[in-house]
């Protein structure tokens, strides 16, 4: 504003000057044309010309504007329409966020009528009737994106949620299949085919699948579909590959069972994973003895027994190995002290209780006694207390039972997703049904309602 005030003053001082100094100079200027003459002062005649090219420059640009004022109103409308069009679009995600059903579907009207960007107006109106229970419309919607190159995978993708959604497997496997074919490394698709394929007990079909999952460097799928729970799934994968052929369809020729040689592989595919993994251990050293491999299925047991002990390993070992008891038990306890850091206590107790098993009391109370307190679990008090009992020592029994009470838990095959334990291994948890989420582990984040059938210290 100053600036403006200042630089009027010097104009009107200059102006001043300029005219003083043309007032201050004599001389006549004359023109003649047709019958015209005009005779006026120089001054007067430059004054002139200055307020004519004024004039000029005015009449120029009120000419100018004239002529664009139709386009500028009509640029300024459409403007006030793409703000009100995106308002709307905006308030109308806002209440799909918010689970406004009513209000979504008020906005993606107003929205569709104001801007002209079909998918996105289109999106918000799926998104409304989906949140409204019309999963007809989302489901044109998608439909609608499967028809363009660039949004098909999208669409197939959206159409596999939806399919999901009014439980049909099916539907959402053959829309899931189209996305990963449409885009052959996308983990997002791969995640949906695998979790589609699983659920119908597709093994070898879900393991390509898979596979694309391992090989993708970023994982942005759901925390189901951690490189650990990979690894996990293609552990589940082999062994039920192999389940599948030794449950009962050894022999038949049927499309998707594999052969005798491949469950085979399958199972040495597992373990090679992951060793502890001891159902597919079991199969295997099964396999093997079934088939007269004694050494081999005493191998597989052997390693099985030091990466995890279980007490259906130290069965089987005490089958192949088929010595005397006392032979068993001397052979089991060497075999304890080569198993893995972290399950020595687990592999000492299984070697005291076949101890106990074959009457020999004092090797076990060793065994059990060499385990710090703190590193008992329930098994090993038991055992405590079952010596006790036997030397008739019911102070040292009670003691032993009262410390099995508060002692750690033993093992079982627990879901990662919801942490309920199950007595055993199943492809899918019983209570969230997610896909090789059980994993064999002492009980973590568990409560009371969590437990179902706890058979474990059985199987132990
Ligand atoms: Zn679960």
């Amino acid at each position: 504003m100053l600036f403006r005030l200042i630089w009027l003053v010097v104009f009107l001082i200059l102006a001043a000057a300029s005219a003083n100094w043309l007032m201050s100079k004599p001389g006549q200027m004359q023109f003649e044309w047709l019958d015209w003459r005009i005779e006026i002062r120089s001054s007067l005649a430059v004054f002139l010309l200055v307020v004519l090219c004024v004039l000029l420059v005015f009449a120029d640009r009120l000419w100018r504007r004239l002529v664009t004022l139709p386009g500028w109103l009509g640029r300024n409308i459409k403007q006030r329409r793409s703000a009100a069009g995106h308002k709307a679009l905006t308030l109308g995600l806002m209440a799909v966020s918010a689970g406004e059903a009513g209000e979504a579907k008020r906005q993606a009207t107003r929205a569709q009528r104001l801007l002209n960007a079909p998918q996105l107006t289109d999106l918000l109106s799926a998104q409304a009737a989906n949140l409204a229970g019309d999963l007809r419309a989302a489901e044109r919607y998608f439909r609608s994106l499967t028809k363009t190159q660039d949004t098909a995978f999208l669409g197939h993708i959206g159409l596999a949620r939806l399919a999901q959604e009014k439980n049909s497997p099916d539907e959402a496997l053959r829309a899931a299949r189209r996305a990963l074919s449409l885009k052959p490394k996308s983990v997002m698709a791969a995640a949906q085919v695998l979790h589609l394929e699983a659920a119908l007990g597709n093994w070898s079909a879900a393991a390509p699948a898979l596979e694309v999952m391992i090989a993708a460097k970023d994982h942005l799928g759901s925390e189901n579909d951690t490189p650990h729970a990979c690894r996990r799934q293609k552990v589940a994968l082999a062994y039920l590959q192999a389940k599948s052929f030794f449950d009962g369809v050894r022999g038949e020729r049927v499309p998707g069972f594999i052969s005798e040689k491949e469950a085979a592989r399958q199972l040495r595919l597992a373990l090679a994973t992951d060793p502890g993994f001891w159902p597919a251990t079991v199969l295997l050293g099964d396999y093997y003895l079934q088939s007269g491999q004694r050494r081999k299925a005493a191998k597989a047991f052997e390693t099985g027994f030091c990466a995890l002990p279980h007490a259906l390993l130290s069965d089987r070992l005490k089958q192949v190995w088929n010595i005397t008891e006392g032979a068993f038990v001397a052979k089991l306890i060497k075999l304890a002290g080569n198993a893995s850091h972290a399950h020595t206590v687990e592999a000492e107790t299984l070697a005291a209780k076949a101890a106990l098993a074959a009457g020999l009391e004092g090797e076990a109370r060793r065994l059990l006694d060499g385990i710090v307190e703190v590193k008992r679990d329930v098994m090993t008090w038991q055992l405590l207390a079952r010596i006790a009992e036997i030397a008739e020592d019911k102070t040292a029994a009670a003691a032993a039972l009262r410390a099995a009470g508060g002692a750690i838990r033993p093992r079982g095959w627990q879901c990662q997703t919801c942490h309920v334990m199950s007595a055993d291994w199943h492809s899918h948890c019983y209570s969230c049904n997610g896909f090789a989420t059980l994993e064999w582990q002492r009980p973590d984040h568990l409560t009371p309602m969590g437990l179902v059938g706890d058979r474990t210290a059985d199987n132990l």
